[in-house]
């Protein structure tokens, strides 16, 4: 009898126990779970491109381009930003000096006969550490569009379907302009500082483009800017700034901060304000837009120490080959893109 009911106690107690012991495993490994979880995400939240810089050629860019338009209707299509990202792995990043268009005619030679740019590069990290980069930078640069060419007899817009560069220049059609790859160069206004944009000296008035389709992040007034606008591009990646725009009439009439704009739209005018805590004052010496676009791959990076500006001089060479064609109202005096244009991603 006593052992039965010390036998029933300890069967008891050790039933307790041992769900005692289950619940503070659950509980443990619940949370240790929880806590893995939390240091994967950090880890793959910060596992994201810190620096890069652009400095493939003019000629590299537009030769690449090129292929890629030509071969876009072959069954074998060659995709501009694998042959740059395959160059610069095989210069080492050293693109800018290195840079020999042979290279690329081999290579546009064996994608041909059926071998990719991955599999060929000998340092895949690198290459698939450009590929991320040039994407970052050029990828919405080629692809499907619509422009039109004209009006028919009704008055409706003809629109004609096409493939190739659909970012413009920022500087509107038959508007002089100068320009020299000044990224880098040191500003002192403020505190000393590298200059992290490109500088194209205009006349003031003259209307400026929206580069790529996006939305407008900011307008208004900022000390080093003057009166500028921040367009950030669909995929996020992209911040285009345009500053120094005109004292009194900076931005085309119909923007305001949240509109969806298109490629090829004028925003603004060239001026020279900026470098004033006081709004509206021109205090740059000469007339001239300033362009930056900054890379951002996380979130975090838009406003940091470590910002990523690149360098915006191949970049405008290249869009100076599809400039937006603007006209002007009689009655505002604003200036307005003269041909209608239309993309993919501007419908979703
Ligand atoms: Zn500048």
């Amino acid at each position: 009898m006593y052992y039965k009911v010390l036998s029933k106690k300890s069967v008891g107690f050790l039933l307790v126990l041992s769900l005692l012991v289950s619940i503070i495993l659950i509980i443990n490994l619940g949370s240790s779970n929880k806590s893995l979880i939390a240091i994967k995400e950090k880890e793959e939240k910060e596992n994201f491109i810190k620096y890069a810089e652009f400095n493939i050629p003019f000629e590299a860019l537009e030769k690449a381009m090129n292929i890629d338009i030509d071969l876009h209707e072959e069954e074998k299509k060659i995709n501009w930003i694998d042959v740059l990202s395959f160059l610069a792995a095989k210069y080492g990043g050293n693109i800018k000096e290195q840079y020999n268009p042979g290279d690329m005619d081999t290579l546009v030679k064996k994608i041909k006969e059926g071998e990719t740019p991955e599999d060929m590069a000998h340092n895949k990290k690198l290459y698939s550490y450009f590929h991320e980069v040039y994407s970052a930078v050029l990828g919405e640069f080629l692809g499907e569009y619509s422009i039109q060419t004209g009006f028919d007899e009704n008055n409706e817009p003809i629109m004609e379907q096409k493939y190739g560069l659909k970012v413009f220049s920022p500087i509107a059609k038959g508007f002089p302009y100068q320009h020299y790859d000044d990224f880098g160069n040191r500003r002192t206004y403020g505190y000393s500082r590298p200059h992290l944009g490109h500088d194209m000296m205009a006349a003031t008035g003259t209307p400026v483009i929206a580069v790529e389709s996006g939305i407008v992040e900011v307008m208004g007034w900022n000390q080093y800017g003057g009166w500028r606008i921040g367009i950030r591009s669909f995929d996020k990646k992209r911040y285009y700034y345009y500053a120094h725009l005109r004292k009194d009439k900076p931005f085309h009439k119909d923007l305001v901060e949240g509109k969806i704009v298109k490629a090829g739209d004028v925003i603004g005018y060239v001026g020279r304000t900026g470098y004033s805590v006081d709004e509206n004052v021109n205090n740059i010496k000469t007339s001239h837009l300033h362009i930056g676009v900054e890379l951002i791959f996380d979130e975090s990076q838009k406003e940091c120490d470590n910002e990523i500006w690149i360098d915006m001089y191949a970049i405008a060479k290249l869009l100076a080959k599809n400039q937006s064609e603007v006209v002007r109202s009689p009655e505002d005096k604003h200036f307005c893109r003269k041909y209608d244009f239309t993309e993919g991603n501007l419908n979703q």
